[in-house]
């Protein structure tokens, strides 16, 4: 080994963001790391959620729970809107101006007799 130019190799303290600490031969003196063998999902076989906003939590608010039924009142009044709507739409059309050529075509006139 050539002298002088190789960092030196020592006994290095990792410690893990779980609390581990490893000690290993390195020429790093001191690591910090944030998920080691002890603590990685891989190893542990158990699920980890990361969710530090709470946004699991809002995403299964706003989809998980089916809307509410709407109650008989809602749907009497839904049912007496729709009713009075086509009323609504059947006393407007009663005089329906009459298709221009088609319906003139259509209908022969009674004034007129050909024989
Ligand atoms: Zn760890």
């Amino acid at each position: 080994m050539k002298q002088g130019i190789h960092p030196k190799y020592e006994m290095a303290t990792i410690k893990c963001a779980c609390g581990a600490v490893y000690t290993v031969g390195s020429t790093a003196k001191n690591v910090h790391v944030g998920i080691c063998a002890a603590c990685h999902p891989f190893f542990t076989g158990k699920q980890k959620y990361l969710d530090t906003a709470g946004r699991v939590e809002k995403f299964k608010k706003r989809y998980s729970a089916p809307p509410a039924p709407p109650s008989k009142k809602a749907l009497k009044k839904a049912a007496d809107k729709a009713a009075a709507k086509a009323a609504q739409k059947a006393a407007s059309k009663p005089a329906p101006r009459p298709a221009p050529k088609a319906a003139a075509k259509a209908a022969p006139k009674p004034e007129t007799p050909t024989a």
